[in-house]
């Protein structure tokens, strides 16, 4: 269990749910977005017409399923929530399309990950609200074209790239969203906490923001393991020093890396002097999957400032050493 990751763990979506904003107003941060979206959704309500199809893009946790839900909400229809990875065939795709009402959203997450086939579907129905169903099987089968109601779809991927074109073009308008800067992590907490009814003053807010990673989701679990230190040492306020000694019991330090990502830097200084290393090397010693390290550690590490990549390999950068309170030799690191 990682307290770190930016996916949800244990039956954290449940409990998530009470720390969702549900109007645009109270989403914090990611300003141009929010004014972008709340242009595209004045000018839908106004024309009174469903707005074009929305794609969401950007790492997990950032709060992609949250502004779904708000758009919903702020349109006042019903939202269909689905993934690619849940449609395992075109024709489970086909059945969601044909049942749905007017004007609802039907949210796709990991939509890069939909087979081939619902892919296609998918894009015409976007298009031509029409999809064909298939009746019978074999020789005998025949597809009969359904016309659908006016619908939105939103998109959720952290692999844009990954979209086929096609898909891509069918969205009217595409949302970036960004890591959080700590000032707004700092809002974000302040406004969690307050839901749960969590007594923090701001020197912790500015504590455990630092320690989130720039991500909602990250900034929202430890803020519910320093609740639990809280209860348990029946504190009347959260200070700062509570926030550091609680998360210090998960391993997580000042700057919000866990155990892997400084088994990881400790691996590139001590191991390889610095780099550079291979990931499946670097991998192999901290006793990970290469993936792992890859996607989980590593673009925090690089987006930090810690590690860089080279066409050799990953090298320890000068805050790595530091960080770990070593020095490097000369000539050592970057
Ligand atoms: P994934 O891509 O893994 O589905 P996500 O980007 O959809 O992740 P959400 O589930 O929307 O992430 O957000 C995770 C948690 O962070 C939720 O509890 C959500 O309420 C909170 N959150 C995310 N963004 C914000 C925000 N801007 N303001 C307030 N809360 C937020």
């Amino acid at each position: 269990l990682r307290m770190v990751s930016s996916s949800p763990v244990g039956n954290e979506p449940v409990s998530d749910e009470e720390l969702r904003p549900h109007v645009l107003d109270g989403f914090i941060g990611q300003p141009l977005l929010k004014a972008q979206l709340q242009l595209f959704l004045d000018a839908a309500r106004k024309r009174d017409v469903p707005p074009d199809h929305i794609l969401l893009a950007g790492p997990p946790g950032l709060g992609k399923t949250t502004l779904a839900m708000i758009v919903a909400n702020e349109l006042g229809v019903p939202i269909r929530v689905t993934s690619g990875p849940a449609i395992q065939h075109a024709g489970d795709l086909a059945s969601i399309l044909s049942s749905l009402e007017a004007g609802e959203v039907l949210f796709i997450d990991e939509i890069h990950r939909l087979p081939r086939a619902a892919e296609e579907l998918l894009y015409i129905a976007m298009e031509d609200f029409r999809v064909d169903v298939m009746v019978g099987k074999g020789p005998g089968a025949s597809s009969i074209p359904l016309t659908l109601p006016r619908f939105t779809v939103i998109g959720a991927t952290t692999r844009e790239g990954m979209l086929p074109s096609p898909l891509r073009a069918r969205f009217g308008f595409t949302a970036h969203l960004d890591f959080y800067p700590h000032d707004e992590l700092e809002k974000l907490i302040t406004r969690s906490a307050a839901v749960l009814g969590l007594p923090l003053d701001d020197g912790s807010a500015a504590q455990l923001a630092r320690r989130s990673r720039g991500t909602p989701r990250i900034a929202n679990r430890l803020l519910r393991r320093v609740r639990d230190w809280a209860v348990v040492h029946e504190l009347d306020t959260v200070e700062p020093d509570d926030v550091v000694e609680a998360l210090a019991l998960y391993q997580i330090d000042t700057e919000g890396l866990d155990r892997l990502d400084i088994a990881v830097l400790n691996a590139i200084v001590t191991n390889f002097n610095g780099g550079p290393v291979g990931v499946n090397n670097l991998a192999a010693m901290v006793g990970e999957e290469s993936e792992t390290v890859e996607t989980v550690c590593e673009p925090y590490l690089v987006r930090e400032g810690f590690m860089v990549r080279t066409p050799r390999g990953r090298v320890a950068t000068r805050k790595a050493w530091d960080h770990l309170g070593l020095t490097p030799p000369d000539g050592a690191g970057a």
